[in-house]
């Protein structure tokens, strides 16, 4: 194949201008995406050869060569990996695979600092380069394809990039950057080692880099014809010295690593530049063996709520990787972790499918999702509420210091998606019960959790409850709240999408039952007095008459009508049968172009407020009754059916 130019996807196109502006600061970061993308060519053919021992050729030993000129501008970095065939090439280089780069681009601010965060928790890989490259050569050949079927391809970061046929003697890549000017630095030894240690040192493969000679701080370059020293020029022993530890770093003991390690493998695996909120890494015995090491990290990422979201976890079966995003070995409700998972047990050629069906990666899941649970239950064991501690900050332990406020964090960025565990994960359903957190009549910060609440019930309480809306402003003014508010008793304010969901699942907490103050007939049981009681039924009957003709008149909106202590101020409000779906849901269900029930609520109306005592016998009465209904329904959130005739009524009364 002669030279051929092709042009750049538009996105990578986006995303090269972005790659050169915004990732300024954090340059360095290029040369842990070429060394990770080396590393997974690497496990890509070691992967491939289990089947095909040929693909090894005459190098068996997989390995990532560093090499710089400094006369010519140049750092390369070589692997023996897989290597491209120059289809690949055009395909992987020139367009962006992953799914969501738009939604990605979209989420771009112009401000280079968050900007750059998120670039880097989206991956920008082999385009970093250009960061410090103002012209990228790669010079690839396939395991197993001929000689002449290696692929040079060139580009300049800007609009398209260039393709040819080229001899390559040598299986895999080599990527050859053309520095900048302002970027030379990193044609030097020093400079490479301490980038690779800080980034790299956990890649399990060698990462080798020419040795250098030295001799009174100067460097000796023994071509120098004249026997001298040329200072800084680059020596060419052809002799090759590992760099980084090339251990696993999961396979170490606990002992030998420090913080600042496990933090550094986080952001390797995870791609974020953000250090991780807390890990767990433990080697498991038993019928099934494997090592785990799991993150949480601090910020939820970009993709979190995307439908096809993978998991973070990678997979090793005995240090050999199998996989990224291995779904099956963690429940979907803890998508946010990353990590690793080495089994001992697994077959090496296990595929996806497999997965699925595995005894092992059941007990493997099952033992990862314990340990998330775990470490998130001490989180909050050691996450006090501050209103808890102010000024009496000696009682907290070093421990409760140390993780103060962490657990707050964390529920703020990955809460809403725990509580799918409710609905997703029966065995461990009363655990993540435990775990949640909400706003309340009492506390505006999400920090309650139903022990809490439970703490202090009201002498004869016996209920837990709770409301759900769309806002927190909507939760707290709702009027369905008025006579709890009166009475001092607290109430849960629901406010994420996914609560009303998730509490379909939980019906108690335990031992007390969770009471949505929005669904059946309103019983405060012995929170309410006698003489409450009494009141109560005397208007029942007093209404009766109205009751009716109210009903008669809503007949196509309401399923009932009747008299309710629920209402301080309020003239009325609207509620749903005990197991009905909410107002609520039923209108996000609709909103999602998903099917809902028709929901018919039930009109509850305080006796005592002044319009509705004006409803017996008023000229108006129709209007009135649909104006009742209607507001109701805007009061929490909804819409009346037909906008129009409900102003036009609402009017005409004004005039
Ligand atoms: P990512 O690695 O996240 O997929 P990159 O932009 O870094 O994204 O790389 C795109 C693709 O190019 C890779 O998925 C891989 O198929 C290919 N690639 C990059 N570097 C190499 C390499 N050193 N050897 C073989 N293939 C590579």
């Amino acid at each position: 194949m002669s030279k051929q130019t092709h042009a750049f996807q538009a996105e990578v196109a986006q995303l090269l201008h972005l790659v050169t502006h915004s990732l300024y600061s954090n340059q360095e970061i290029f040369l842990r995406e070429l060394i990770s993308n080396a590393s997974d060519a690497c496990d890509k053919l070691r992967f491939e050869a289990l089947n095909n021992n040929a693909l090894y050729e005459d190098a068996p030993e997989l390995q990532v060569r560093l090499s710089f000129d400094k006369a010519a501008k140049t750092l390369t970095i070589t692997d023996n990996g897989i290597g491209m065939s120059a289809q690949e090439a055009i395909d992987h280089l020139g367009t962006i695979a992953k799914s969501g780069t738009k939604d990605f681009m979209s989420k771009l601010s112009g401000d280079q600092k968050s900007d750059a965060q998120l670039i880097g928790q989206f991956g920008v890989g082999f385009y970093s380069g250009f960061i410090v490259a103002d012209k990228i050569t790669v010079e690839t050949r396939r395991a197993g394809a001929q000689a002449e079927e290696g692929v040079r391809w060139i580009s300049g970061g800007t609009g398209d990039f260039e393709v040819e046929t080229i001899h390559r003697a040598q299986r895999g890549t080599s990527v050859i950057l053309h520095l900048r000017e302002e970027a030379l630095e990193y044609a030097n030894s020093w400079k490479l080692k301490e980038i690779v240690g800080k980034y790299s040192d956990h890649i399990s493969l060698p990462i080798l880099m020419e040795k250098e000679e030295w001799k009174d701080g100067e460097l000796i370059d023994p071509k120098d014809e004249n026997g001298g020293r040329q200072p800084g020029a680059m020596v060419k022993t052809a002799e090759w010295e590992t760099i980084n530890k090339a251990s696993a770093l999961w396979t170490r003991p606990k002992k030998d690593i420090s913080d600042e390690q496990y933090a550094d493998f986080y952001k390797q695996i995870s791609r974020d530049f953000e250090a991780p909120l807390t890990w767990t890494h433990n080697r498991v015995e038993g019928s099934t063996e494997y090592t785990q090491l799991l993150y949480i990290p601090s910020k939820a990422p970009h993709d979190l709520w995307n439908r096809d979201k993978k998991a973070g976890i990678k997979l090793y079966v005995k240090r050999v990787f199998i996989m990224d995003e291995a779904e099956a070995l963690m429940p979907n409700y803890l998508r946010f972790v990353k990590g690793v998972v080495d089994s001992a047990d697994l077959p090496l050629n296990v595929s996806r499918e497999l997965l699925q069906e595995s005894r092992d990666v059941k007990a493997i899941r099952e033992g990862c999702t314990k340990r998330v649970l775990s470490m998130l239950e001490d989180l909050a064991k050691h996450d006090k509420a501050p209103e808890a501690t102010e000024g009496v900050t000696d009682v907290l332990s070093e421990e409760d210091k140390a993780k103060q406020g962490q657990y707050t964090r964390f529920y703020a960025e990955f809460g809403a998606v725990l509580k799918e565990g409710l609905g997703e994960d029966f065995g461990n359903q009363g655990r993540l019960a435990k775990l949640m957190r909400f706003a309340s009549t009492t506390s505006d910060t999400v920090s309650v959790g139903f022990a809490d609440y439970k703490a202090r019930m009201k002498e004869g309480q016996d209920a837990i409850y709770y409301i759900t809306a769309d806002t927190l402003a909507a939760a707290k003014n709702s009027p369905q709240l008025e006579v709890f508010k009166k009475k001092g008793i607290e109430v849960l304010l629901m406010t994420d999408r996914v609560d009303e969901w998730a509490l379909n699942f939980v019906h108690e907490f335990e031992g007390t039952p969770l009471q949505s103050v929005a669904k059946g007939a309103f019983d405060l049981g012995k929170l309410q007095d006698e003489e409450e009681k009494k009141a109560a039924e005397t208007a029942a009957e007093t209404f009766k008459p109205v009751l009716a003709k109210l009903k008669e008149a809503l007949k196509d909106k309401a399923e009932d009508v009747r008299v309710t202590s629920r209402l301080v101020d309020s003239p009325a409000c609207l509620v749903v049968t005990d197991d009905g779906m909410s107002m609520q849901l039923a209108r996000m269900l609709k909103q999602a172009g998903q099917q809902a029930p028709e929901v018919k609520p039930v009109l509850e109306v305080n006796p005592d407020h002044a319009l509705v005592k004006k409803l017996d016998g008023s000229v108006h009465f129709h209007d009135l009754a649909h104006i009742l209904f209607d507001q109701a329904l805007l009061a929490e959130g909804g819409l009346p059916a037909d906008p129009a005739a409900y102003v036009k009524r609402v009017n005409a009364l004004l005039s």
